[in-house]
């Protein structure tokens, strides 16, 4: 069996790590030249740490525990005002992770670095997959550059918006869920640690004000300091600093980093002082404006040789913390699935079929109940 894999992020290379211990061949197409720099804090819950146990050969799988930040002093999502007094708490979604490390968070650019270490060879970069054919003998994919590839299953792990998923289920719908967010990092030193609320020493925080101004913070600190011999580039300690200002006053996507970095400034000017101090070191550079959507669910389809996994069916809310998580978990389902069929154990579509049923009445609960604040 030949697995061809539209989209090298989360889901897509931990399918690969997936097959390639399952003894499957497999070829990943991403669009980008190479992973993407920067990058944000991810929440992971056991959803995304069994999927990655289970895809990862195991010193891989170590290195992702010890690049992720330690248990929080509390394991839960505290809501405070700007001022910083808490509101309410609320438990992560998904189960937790093991004793040790029950709910964590870890670097999204160093998790991918761990996740394509080894199956470089099985990566090309800069090939976006614009389409394809599937027939009873397989599928064969089409990229931007005009070559084609053929193989016997294609996964759509091409994110919210799948070119595969947009010829396969053209009927799936996207919606807005907030149109101007700016996500950015800040530098996690001591004198911005000692000035933040004691919130910050929990797990994720989410600030509101009454404006209508809210920020998701988290600390990343690894648990054990990134050395030259991991695979994975250095990142200092750092504040996930995520914006949704209640009038950011201009085109946040046209504008420059020192634009921005004025907006979110604005934006909490009569904050706590901590937060203030912790918006005021945000790297300019860092600063990334995004409108953040969720796909819809949709009917159940008919299952075959093409399928879908991770956001390219049912990208969240980033606020719930489980996309990711969900994407990796996917993998690992989907990996079983494929892994069924290639033995001979059980038919291709009765395999794929299985893996999407169990995906759709994991995932489209909570894309029901997010759809109540989605703008269609
Ligand atoms: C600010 C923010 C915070 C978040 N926090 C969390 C969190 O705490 N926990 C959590 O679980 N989730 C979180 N998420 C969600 C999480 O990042 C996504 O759900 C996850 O990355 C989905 O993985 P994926 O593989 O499906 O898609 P992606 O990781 O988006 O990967 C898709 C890949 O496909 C490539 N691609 C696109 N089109 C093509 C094409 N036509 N051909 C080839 N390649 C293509 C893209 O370049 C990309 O590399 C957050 C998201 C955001 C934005």
């Amino acid at each position: 069996m030949h697995v061809l894999i539209a989209g090298g992020g989360v889901g897509g290379l931990c399918l690969a790590q997936g097959l390639r211990r399952a003894g499957i061949s497999c070829a990943v197409y991403e669009r980008s030249p190479g992973l993407t720099p920067g990058g944000y804090l991810l929440h992971m819950n056991a959803d995304g740490g069994n999927g990655l146990r289970a895809c990862l050969p195991d010193d891989l799988y170590d290195l992702y525990v010890r690049t992720s930040r330690p248990t929080p002093r509390r394991d839960v999502l505290v809501i405070q005002n700007h001022l910083g007094h808490e509101l309410a708490v609320k438990p992560h979604l998904g189960p937790s992770n093991d004793p040790v490390t029950p709910h964590t968070t870890v670097h999204r650019r160093a998790l991918c670095q761990i996740m394509l270490h080894g199956i470089e060879d099985r990566v090309r970069f800069g090939r976006e997959v614009v389409g394809y054919r599937s027939t009873a003998d397989g599928v064969t994919i089409e990229l931007d550059n005009g070559e084609l590839a053929h193989g016997d299953v294609l996964v759509a792990a091409d994110g919210i918006n799948s070119a595969v998923r947009r010829q396969f289920l053209p009927d799936v719908e996207t919606a807005v869920l907030v149109r101007d967010v700016l996500l950015s990092r800040s530098p996690l030193t001591p004198a911005v640690e000692r000035a933040l609320p004691d919130a910050f020493q929990d797990s994720f925080v989410i600030t509101v004000d009454p404006a209508g101004t809210l920020m998701a913070a988290g600390l990343f600190r690894p648990r054990h300091p990134f050395t030259a011999e991991m695979p994975v580039d250095a990142v200092e300690d750092y504040v996930s600093v995520s914006v949704e200002p209640a009038a950011a006053g201009i085109d946040i996507f046209a504008a420059s980093g020192p634009e921005l970095h004025d907006v979110m400034r604005k934006a909490v000017t009569d904050w706590h002082p901590g937060l203030q101090q912790l918006v005021d070191g945000v790297l300019p550079d860092t600063i990334m404006p995004k409108t953040t959507r969720m796909v819809l669910p949709t009917d159940p389809w008919s299952p075959g040789n093409v399928t879908v996994l991770g956001d390219a069916i049912h990208a969240m809310p980033p606020m719930l913390g489980d996309g990711a998580n969900s994407a990796l978990r996917d993998a690992a389902s989907l990996t079983t699935a494929l892994s069924d069929a290639a033995r001979g154990y059980t038919d291709l579509s009765v395999a794929v079929g299985r893996y999407e049923e169990a995906m759709r009445a994991r995932t489209y609960p909570l894309l029901r109940e997010a759809m109540t604040v989605a703008d269609a």
